[in-house]
């Protein structure tokens, strides 16, 4: 378990300005940390609110501690609250930032847990495919070190897209899975809702010997943990006694759902909705359509006052069963209408509420772009478009920790001239030109040409030496020789200079800089417009 909750830092950039006035990192308060969150994360039956507000505070302490990756760990808390309370978008939102985050610096744990939310919004916001495609990659970022209960959650996510995708088969494999998880772990609290959430799934499916099997073993694990059944699982045990034609059964369970709420009136409207609903659907069934219809109205009346517009659809659809059941066809017909309007109604906000939920995702992947758009210019020199000194320093020590790598330093000659004599702008546009001509040298696997500064360019051939690397040295210079330049300067040639080196093991950026930087002025003393090249010498400096 432990290792699932491996942290994460800022980055180093980022962190510099940060930490002036940050308390030295404790390691107990640290760890400390990670397992508060890993002690919410994945718990049912939960205070939303109390995890609500605690996510906000361990977000905020994981950031004064620079632990980057716990604090996007406490946001997805927050993400979870935020979702199961209705805020899709919101949820939405923080779960592919911190799905970006994940992938970018390969975190299994948070590239696993941010999927699998993913996967649950997609799923409430009905698009099926979208929710298989992310639980997929969660079960993927699994690891070794991910703790029983997250890898069963996941499982459990997979098979319930499964199931609501309508692949029954596949869903009631990988409840298996989840199970055998579960059991293997002794975690009974998943166990019961892996059986619940089976026995919802072959109830949805029409197979409703297979949904009481499931419901079955959902009652003997509860009680053999001495336990009881909460008023959900009961909920669906009643409407698969529905399924079964088992009405009498079906009625006794919905009714004590509903006196149980009356006498210890848990704050849970849906809830009592649903089992009011149920009670009615089996008291029609059994010809009891007074108390049907009682039942029915007391429902309608809460769905108004908690707008509960899920249960309100199919309380119409209900009462218009209830209407032909009593024979009143007119009746059933006009409330039957009512009810494909206020799926249509239904439907139509699920939609709306599914373009938000996208925005917000389109949002953050916006501005991940518009990020690596800022960090990829911070890279380029504006007039070339070539990568700058930056880029350079960045790549060329990691290039130097491998093979032998070939660094030409290339310099207009007399540029200063060209400036003088022509314009500042025919300068730029000189070295433009000559850019495309040092693109055209570096077409080699793994080559580039950067713009140092000023007229001053490098040109970077891995994988060979020095000798191999001066025909293509040579080529180039003379394609700056030969370039139809009368256009741009008129009479005036334009040439280069090279000086160029190779790199030998353990070679610094530095040393290899300042030998090419030798050369060049060799070749510079020697009359201009040559290459001069030396291979590595060890001890030399
Ligand atoms: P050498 O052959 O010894 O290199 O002579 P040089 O004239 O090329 O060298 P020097 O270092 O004396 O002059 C470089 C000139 O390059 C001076 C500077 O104005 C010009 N230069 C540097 N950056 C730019 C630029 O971005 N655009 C233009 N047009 N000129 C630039
Ligand atoms: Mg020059
Ligand atoms: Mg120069």
């Amino acid at each position: 378990m432990s290792g699932s909750l491996s942290t994460g830092s800022i980055p180093s950039g980022a962190r510099t300005a940060a930490t002036a006035h940050r308390p030295a990192r404790s390691p107990a308060a640290i760890a400390a940390l990670a397992a508060e969150i890993q002690s919410l994360e994945f718990r049912f039956g939960i205070d939303g609110a109390h995890v609500l507000t605690r996510s906000a505070e361990l977000a905020a302490e994981a950031r004064t501690h620079g632990e980057h990756a716990l604090y996007l760990w406490a946001r997805l808390l927050e993400a979870n609250m935020r979702r199961r309370s209705g805020e899709l978008a919101t949820a939405a939102a923080i779960c592919s930032e911190v799905n970006a985050w994940a992938q970018q610096h390969r975190h299994r744990p948070l590239l696993a847990r941010s999927h699998q939310q993913l996967s649950t919004v997609q799923d409430n916001l009905g698009d099926i495919a979208a929710g298989l495609e992310h639980a997929v990659r969660a079960v993927e970022a699994l690891d070794d070190d991910t703790s029983p209960r997250a890898r069963g959650v996941i499982l459990l996510r997979l098979a319930d897209v499964l199931a609501q995708g309508g692949s029954i088969e596949a869903a009631r494999t990988r409840y298996g899975h989840a199970e055998q998880v579960a059991v293997a772990a002794e975690d009974v609290d998943l166990h019961l809702v892996v059986l619940n959430n089976l026995a919802y799934a072959e109830h949805l499916s029409g197979d409703h010997e297979r949904a009481w099997t499931a419901v079955q073993r959902l009652r003997t694990v509860t009680e053999t943990a001495g336990g009881e059944l909460s008023a959900d699982a009961l909920d669906t045990m009643a409407m698969i006694q529905v399924g079964r034609g088992r009405y009498p059964e079906a009625a006794e369970i919905a009714r004590g759902n509903v006196e149980a709420y009356e006498v210890a009136g848990p704050d849970d409207a849906d809830g009592l909705a649903e089992y009011l609903l149920t009670l009615a659907i089996a008291q029609r069934h059994l010809g009891d359509t007074g108390a049907a219809q009682a039942g029915l109205d007391r429902c309608a009346a809460l769905c108004d006052e908690r707008e509960l517009a899920g249960v309100g659809v199919r309380v119409l659809q209900e009462q218009a069963e209830l209407h032909a059941a009593c024979g009143d066809t007119g009746r059933a017909f006009s409330v039957y209408k009512r009810f494909h309007e206020a799926e249509r109604e239904l439907h139509s906000q699920q939609r709306d509420a599914q373009a938000r939920a996208r925005h917000a995702v389109f949002e953050t992947a916006e501005a991940r772009r518009e990020a690596e758009r800022f960090r990829e210019q911070a890279r380029r020199d504006p007039l070339t478009g070539l990568p700058n000194r930056r880029y350079v320093d960045e790549t060329l020590p990691g290039l130097l920790a491998g093979e032998p790598v070939v660094v030409a330093l290339v310099d207009l000659d007399h540029f200063k001239r060209v400036n003088d004599i022509c314009s500042h702008e025919i300068g730029d546009r000189v070295l433009v030109a000559l850019a495309d001509l040092l693109i055209e040298a570096s077409r080699s696997p793994g080559a580039f040409a950067a713009r140092l500064g000023g007229e001053e360019f490098l040109l970077v051939l891995p994988g060979c030496g020095v000798a191999e690397a001066l025909p293509v040295l040579e080529r180039f210079r003379l394609s700056v020789q030969d370039h139809p330049w009368r256009p741009l300067t008129g009479n005036l040639p334009v040439t280069v200079s090279v000086g160029a080196t190779e790199s030998g093991p353990g070679d610094t950026q530095r040393r290899v800089l300042g030998a090419a930087d030798k050369l060049l002025y060799e070749a510079k003393h020697a009359g201009r417009n040559r290459c001069v090249i030396d291979v590595f010498e060890p001890g030399a400096s």
